[in-house]
């Protein structure tokens, strides 16, 4: 399909909302209409920039959009929202042009929507079950209610002295909270226990506060300055950021709660224990985990040579091994990064990809070649110890395994040689292991994620933990909602103290 520029997506969208405006439709109308296309960057473009590709819908087009909703009474999309936002409430506000009133519906659900609205995985979630994509038997002709949700935490940002956030807090209690990691989940939990008026201290690993929401996902899938935003709102209601605060390390958990006068501690410390393959050559010069790639991009902005804090790796050719979100950023960060080629080796085959529906569709248009049904065997190097190739196998598709997917079976003899300058590993994270290594009869499962029951309370009295710590390598909304259970817990343990 050829590209339709921001400015001519927009301007049809204008012409047709004029004809539909002082309409009331029926619901064979609102089926009828197509579903709102997102206005993007141009790949050639974009693929040498890191500002955000999605450009975010017009009022017209959201209009348009909250327009197809049928209001179903049943509303099979908040069954697929893990975190159940009423979503034809807040978008019946919007077809009717309330955005701060949509705001308030989302907010009692989520507190992250500018966030959630971009990186949810709704086409297996809110929009899988929606009536609408049902009727057109297409997923891609649900209601847009992840670009909806969007457009109303934008407009918020853009109107706050109208539409100001909430956050009034209550008197002070005197109790004291520790949130370790300040990822979704661990902003959640800070914002929603401080809102009871008791002191919270955030502690940061990192320099910079956020997550994986700062260090994994990249400015050109979600922009900084939102997540600073959460931040500065949470600095705003009385939370003690404090960052390069390592608990294990600079501190144990324990002397939080029995030196320093914590009387409750959330754990959201996130999974990003890079996982390896094993395989000949991963210790060469030029191969990297994602996660340090994509740190060194976005923590260290690897990608503004002249300002850069960290060394840039030059490199022409890359191969990323993976098929998740992460190897998607990774492959699409390589061009932004300077790459000319880049290569996309997955096992399985396209439709086996856990990454985004959206995310591999732009990383095609930007030009990542993808090698499904194909594996590295091993990376290859000069006699300097840098990587210049990588030697890979070809797959073809067999049984279904455990996780119901056709499980890759070796091509006896396929080997085929690539030449690359880096390789970049993405084949997943497992959790961070230090608090728990520090942290003794803190009960943690065989995969070294943190136990916890239905209130996200952990073995010991007044530890709780939600987000990637408990569930692994998950979602922002999932750590999101594992923080807003926790917090309500917590909150409900300190009345009692
Ligand atoms: P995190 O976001 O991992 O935050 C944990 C924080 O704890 C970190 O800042 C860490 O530095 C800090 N920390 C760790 N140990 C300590 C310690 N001992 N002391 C103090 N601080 C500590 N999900 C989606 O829904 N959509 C996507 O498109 C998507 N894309 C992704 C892309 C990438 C590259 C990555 C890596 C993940 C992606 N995810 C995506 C997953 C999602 O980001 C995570 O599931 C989510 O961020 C988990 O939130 P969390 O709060 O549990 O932990
Ligand atoms: Fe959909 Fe995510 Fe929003 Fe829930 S939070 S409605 S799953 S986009
Ligand atoms: Fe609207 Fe789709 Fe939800 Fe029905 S299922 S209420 S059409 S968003």
């Amino acid at each position: 399909m050829s590209f339709i520029t921001p400015e001519a997506l927009k301007a049809a969208a204008q012409e047709t909302w004029n004809t539909l405006k002082d309409r009331t439709l029926s619901p064979k109308e609102r089926t009828a209409i197509a579903q709102q296309p997102m206005p993007v960057q141009p790949p050639e473009v974009r693929k040498f920039n890191i500002q955000e590709v999605a450009i975010g819908y017009s009022e017209a087009q959201a209009r348009i959009e909250a327009n197809r909703c049928l209001q179903c009474k049943n509303a099979p999309c908040m069954k697929g929202c893990p975190v159940s936002i009423n979503i034809p409430g807040f978008i019946r506000e919007v077809a009717q042009g309330n955005y701060a009133e949509a705001l308030a519906v989302i907010r009692q659900s989520s507190i992250l929507p500018a966030i959630c609205g971009r990186v949810c995985p709704q086409e297996n979630q809110c929009q899988k079950a929606c009536t609408v994509g049902v009727i057109h038997k297409d997923v891609n002709q649900s209601v847009a209610i992840g670009r909806l949700e969007r457009y109303v935490a934008d407009w918020q940002r853009a109107h706050e002295a109208e539409a100001p956030i909430d956050n009034t807090v209550k008197p002070a209690t005197g109790k004291k909270v520790a949130v370790v990691g300040s990822g979704p989940s661990g902003i959640t939990v800070a914002a929603d226990v401080r809102r009871e008026g008791h002191d919270v201290t955030l502690f940061e690993a990192f320099q910079k506060p956020g997550g994986v929401l700062v260090y994994g996902i990249p400015e050109f899938r979600l922009p900084k300055a939102i997540v600073d935003k959460e931040v500065e709102g949470l600095k705003q209601m009385g939370v003690t950021v404090v960052p390069n605060f390592v608990v294990g390390r600079t501190r144990k958990l324990k002397d939080l709660m029995e030196k320093d006068g914590f009387d409750a501690v959330y754990v959201g410390s996130g999974a990003g224990l890079p996982r390896f393959m094993g395989i000949p050559g991963e210790e060469l010069v030029g191969v990297f985990s994602a996660n340090e790639y994509l740190t060194r991009a976005n923590l260290m902005k690897a990608y503004d040579r002249a300002a850069a804090a960290t060394p840039y790796y030059p490199a022409k050719r890359v191969a990323v091994l993976g098929g998740g979100n992460v190897a998607m950023d990774a492959a699409r960060m390589a061009f932004r990064l300077g790459a000319e080629e880049v290569y996309l080796i997955y096992r399985r085959g396209r439709s086996e990809m856990p990454a985004r529906a959206e995310e591999v569709e732009h990383a095609e248009e930007e030009g990542v070649d993808f090698r499904f049904l194909c594996n590295i065997e091993r990376i290859l190097g000069d006699d300097n110890g840098v990587v210049n190739a990588i030697e890979c196998l070809r797959y073809e598709l067999g049984e279904p395994d455990a996780s119901g997917r056709r499980s890759p079976v070796p091509v006896a003899g396929s080997e085929f040689t690539l030449p690359v300058d880096a390789v970049i590993i993405a084949i997943g994270n497992a959790s961070n292991p230090l608090i728990p290594q520090t942290t003794a009869g803190l009960e943690i499962n065989r995969r070294g994620n943190i136990v916890v029951d239905d209130q996200q309370a952990t073995s010991l009295p007044g530890v709780y933990a939600g987000g990637d710590i408990v569930l692994g390598a998950a979602t922002v909304i999932l750590a999101m909602g594992e923080g807003r259970r926790a917090a309500k817990a917590i909150n409900a343990y300190l009345a009692t103290k």
